[in-house]
């Protein structure tokens, strides 16, 4: 694809990079296939090409405005297209470049500015988010039916081994996921200790800066990055790898590295992130899991998460895993397809996102599971709040849950 960018971005690095994206695509629409929003929505401009054509056109002219931003906002960065496009264009790289100009080049309203900012300041920040949590967890029963559905019921962790094994990961602990499922990292923990394997949760730890990412606050972002780079240097080079429970904040982990690339300080320890980090799958599937064989028949549905299975490639791996330790897997449609889970997407987005999720609940449940498994906190609490059956981590049941 053709472009002349305009010259108030001349000298950009980011946008020497979006139009090296550009010139990939050949505007075959391949891609349109398998995006969900094209899909229920039906407009050219809520397909990845049409939203490539938004950014081109914003590159060019120097100028967008809440049309170009709405189409973008309704995007799921799911990169379901990425891994239909023939000509491997980046499109995630891509939306994001753009997201991030856009926002800067044409302001949100005050009202859309201030629940972000709201998302921002609570979300990621268990002290902030767990109370409330907890306190939502005790009136659950009392609440509306719509409310109770969003909360999850209280999980206990149960113990965390505590052998010292010279092999040794390290475990992202995460944000909403070590409140709202803490059973899934100790969980994870147990099952590798099983293996020889020690998963170290280093103190300082949090969230990933997926979510300040994808608000397009990017120094929030990199200050949650340095954060963590910090409480895992001194165990980065003898582990030997980096995991999460969540494959969305797995995706971001890989993305450490071209985040971090401009800062001298953190550019080498972002980018050993990035080369280390594996799907707990990944890790399991080089394992003997003789040990680890389940004991039960339960008719299971396994949900890969977008981020597992078109940003870490990591989908095959895991559905290999629970085939090798006997778990009872059912067919599913349309695995391709998002939930409408996707960070925040169920909030900003819900009409969206609602119908996505009862797609997806369809496609899932054909064969009468008695339960479904996933890989991500985001999907696994999206999902439950309407499906009739329970939504669980898939190392839970692996744990013998
Ligand atoms: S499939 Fe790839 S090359 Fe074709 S329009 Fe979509 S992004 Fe462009
Ligand atoms: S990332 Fe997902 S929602 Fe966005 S354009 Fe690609 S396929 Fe569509």
């Amino acid at each position: 694809m053709q472009t002349r960018i305009h010259p108030r971005f001349d000298g950009l690095e980011e946008v020497g990079i979006a139009e090296d994206i550009l010139r990939s695509c050949v505007h075959c629409g391949f891609c349109n296939a398998t995006c969900p929003t094209y899909q229920e929505l039906g407009d050219e401009r809520d397909g990845p090409r049409g939203r490539i054509y938004l950014i081109k056109h914003f590159l060019e002219s120097g100028e967008a405005g809440a049309g170009t931003r709405h189409h973008l906002d309704r995007c799921l960065t799911c990169r379901s297209c990425e891994t239909t496009c023939p000509a491997g264009v980046q499109y995630g790289r891509l939306a994001d470049i753009g997201r991030h100009m856009i926002e800067e080049a044409a302001p949100r309203p005050l009202v859309e500015r201030a629940l972000r900012r709201l998302l921002r300041w609570f979300v990621p920040w268990p002290r902030r988010f767990g109370p409330l949590l907890r306190a939502g967890q005790v009136v659950r029963r009392l609440l509306p039916r719509r409310l109770r559905e969003s909360v999850p019921e209280r999980q206990t962790a149960g113990a965390r081994p505590s052998r010292r094994h010279p092999r040794q990961v390290i475990l992202l602990g995460g944000c909403v996921q070590s409140v709202a499922t803490p059973r899934t990292n100790a969980a994870a923990a147990r099952v590798l200790d099983r293996l020889g394997i020690e998963a170290l949760e280093l103190p300082g730890a949090g969230c990933c800066g997926a979510l300040s990412h994808h608000l397009t606050a990017t120094g929030e972002a990199r200050d949650f990055i340095r954060r963590n780079l910090d409480a895992w240097r001194p165990a980065l080079e003898s582990a030997e790898a980096v995991i999460s429970c969540s494959t969305g904040c797995g995706a971001m982990l890989k993305d450490y590295g071209f985040l971090m690339r401009d800062d001298p300080d953190y550019a080498a320890a972002a980018s050993t992130v990035s080369a280390k980090t594996r799907d707990l799958a990944e890790v399991l599937a080089d394992e003997n899991l003789s040990a680890l064989k389940v004991d039960t028949a339960a008719a299971t549905a396994l949900h890969c998460p977008c981020t597992l299975t078109h940003a870490l490639r990591a989908h095959t791996a895991l559905r290999q895993v629970l085939e090798r330790v006997g778990v009872q897997l059912t067919a599913t449609r349309e695995d391709h397809l998002c939930c409408g889970s996707a960070g925040t997407y169920s909030l900003l987005q819900p009409e969206l996102s609602q119908s996505l999720k009862a797609r997806k609940l369809e496609a899932l449940t054909g064969d009468a599971p008695e339960r479904i498994v996933t890989a991500n906190i985001g999907c696994q609490l999206h999902l439950a709040t309407a499906a009739r059956v329970p939504v669980r981590h898939w190392i839970e049941i692996v744990d013998g849950g």
